[in-house]
């Protein structure tokens, strides 16, 4: 019975993706990980694939997300790192075991320590943050437009102007906002209604 659940929002960096398991925080909150298990779905189509997780684990993987929203929402801002959060950030990055390893096919894939452990899966996570944060890769930190979402994502646009974390999420919203705006404007005009 997976459709009880609400559906992923997968992006193409593995950081941000994280971070948009929970959206709208600015607004009402949909946490996209309410169970241990979907957290193990999450990760196997993330290319993290565990074998279990605990209660506990889930936890620690959303205090590594919030960790992972606050530094790159100060990153995006300019502002300087929060320094509870990068030490959340250091500490999952060190506690877990992962090595990249390359296939046939010249992909990357992640290879978990022996136990295939959430940890494990984490520290890939973290690290991908880090080099996020630090500016080591092609693209810009900025924050969603939308009031309610205010999401920390990473801009690889040519211009750097992307202005959504989402184009069919928050930002067809946003069109579909302004196109109702627009029409109600157009209607008051033609009835000659009091705005
Ligand atoms: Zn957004």
């Amino acid at each position: 019975m997976r459709a009880e659940f609400p559906a992923f929002r997968l992006g193409k960096v593995l950081a941000t993706s994280f971070t948009a398991t929970l959206t709208e925080r600015q607004g009402d909150p949909v946490e996209r990980i309410p169970v241990p298990r979907r957290l193990v779905d999450w990760l196997a189509v993330s290319g993290l694939a565990v074998d279990s997780c605990t209660a506990a684990q889930l936890d620690l993987a959303r205090e590594l997300r919030e960790s992972i929203h606050a530094a790159a929402t100060a990153a995006a801002l300019q502002e300087a790192l929060p320094a509870a959060a990068v030490q959340v950030i250091n500490d999952r990055s060190a506690q877990g075991r992962a090595a990249a390893v390359l296939t046939a096919e010249g992909e990357r894939r992640w290879r978990l320590g022996s136990t295939s452990c959430v940890e494990d899966a984490l520290s890939v996570i973290a690290a991908d943050a880090i080099s996020v944060i630090a500016g080591e890769r092609d693209g810009k930190l900025a924050l969603c437009a939308s009031p309610t979402c205010r999401a920390a994502f990473f801009d690889t646009s040519q211009s750097r102007t992307r202005k959504w974390c989402d184009m069919n999420t928050c930002g067809n919203r946003q069109k579909k906002a302004r196109f109702n705006a627009n029409a109600n404007a157009n209607q008051r005009k033609n009835t000659g209604a009091a705005p």
